[in-house]
């Protein structure tokens, strides 16, 4: 079964050899504050400002899940609230979260079909943060980077928070434009599940420091203490910080992979246009994101079409919250290989026909 779930979703094709050399290396059984560890911790953080073009001075630093992340923004580097703009499930989550920890946070929602905008909003009142959702895995749509760089001219004083959990390591992101980015590993850095990461930048690791919360097991000043020292405040999943670096020591110049991507949005934009009885849900191709697509259709197409993918061996997301039924999803993730992604694409070319003879639309 090939898995387009937009996650966890499809693991690199590699992943057992890395899992064996991780076990035969010996690194699974070593401390945490071992120098082992430690030459791992360092050698990750090299890979990954490489691979990903992640400036010098930022730092990256591992949680246990991108929902993790949430907390630890809201608990760590605010005071009082932070702004978030969404316009999906993910990041009313988020928002959701962020306001059981500091109650003045404020949200907006804006429409997935058009670009993120902040006019008319007074977001002065507080040097806060402000919380986006760079792709929107439920609805799949995208902030650009132009328009996160855009955001950041205009509240420079603010702390900027980017939420790339399904697009950080399947499209370029200029890490620059921003303060925090937040990731977990299952989606386009194709690991299994239970790592969380983050990147900041040095005005993120100052207010942190600043505002000097030392509250919790996961608070920020505490993580960043131990960072420095290439080590975790707690035993953190090794296994998959080794198979991170081992995943992006072999993948391409991250252009590269984002050129893939794109190259397959556009192949299923044609097959959908085609199609009298299939859409986008953001109907915006400017919004569109790269690395999930959410079809739209009738609950009956929807259901026909995740039966007969099941029965080739092809396994479809599920639409998400409001659009459970009637959409579902495709995971344009790294790890689906060339012949797979022909295998949906003819997939999908054929039952979308066959919907169209077998129950014509008027
Ligand atoms: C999957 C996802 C999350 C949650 O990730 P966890 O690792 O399960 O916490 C958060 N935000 C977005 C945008 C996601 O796609």
């Amino acid at each position: 079964m090939i898995s387009f779930y937009p996650g966890p979703s499809k693991t690199d094709d590699h992943l057992h050899e890395y899992v064996l050399e991780a076990h035969y290396s010996g690194i699974l059984s070593a401390n945490h504050r071992s120098p082992e560890f430690m030459k791992l911790y360092a050698k990750v953080v090299k890979m990954f400002k490489k691979r990903l073009k992640v400036p010098d001075d930022y730092l990256l630093v591992f949680t246990s899940s991108a929902t993790e992340c949430w907390e630890i923004i809201a608990q760590s580097l605010t005071t009082s609230g932070s702004y978030h703009f969404y316009n999906g499930a993910f990041g009313e989550k988020w928002f959701n979260y962020a306001r059981k920890i500091r109650k003045n946070s404020i949200g907006y929602r804006y429409s997935p079909d058009v670009e993120l905008t902040w006019q008319n909003l007074d977001l002065t009142g507080d040097r806060s943060v402000i919380c986006l959702t760079q792709n929107e895995t439920s609805n799949g749509t995208q902030v650009k980077n132009e328009r996160i760089s855009q955001l950041r001219d205009v509240y420079s004083e603010h702390l900027i928070a980017v939420d790339a959990t399904s697009s950080l390591g399947g499209i370029y992101l200029d890490f620059a434009q921003a303060d925090i980015w937040l990731a977990s590993v299952q989606k386009c850095l194709s690991l299994p599940a239970g790592l969380g990461l983050m990147v900041l930048s040095p005005k993120a690791v100052e207010r942190a420091r600043e505002i000097g919360e030392n509250d919790h097991y996961n608070s920020l000043n505490f993580i960043l203490d131990n960072a420095e020292k290439f080590q975790t405040s707690y035993t953190p999943n090794v296994l998959d910080i080794f198979l991170l670096h081992r995943v992006l020591k072999n993948r391409k110049k991250i252009e590269k992979v984002q050129a893939v991507l794109e190259k397959r949005r556009t192949q299923l934009e044609k097959i959908i246009k085609k199609s009298a009885r299939l859409k986008f849900l953001n109907g915006n191709k400017d919004t569109r994101s790269t690395t999930v697509f959410a079809i739209e259709a009738t609950p009956e197409d929807v259901a026909f079409l995740k039966e007969k993918a099941e029965e080739n061996n092809l396994k479809l997301g599920n639409g998400y919250g409001e659009w459970k039924e009637n959409s579902f999803r495709i995971a344009n993730f790294p790890a689906i290989n060339a012949s797979e992604w022909k295998k949906l694409k003819n997939f999908l070319v054929k039952y979308s026909r066959l919907l169209e003879e077998e129950s014509p639309t008027t």
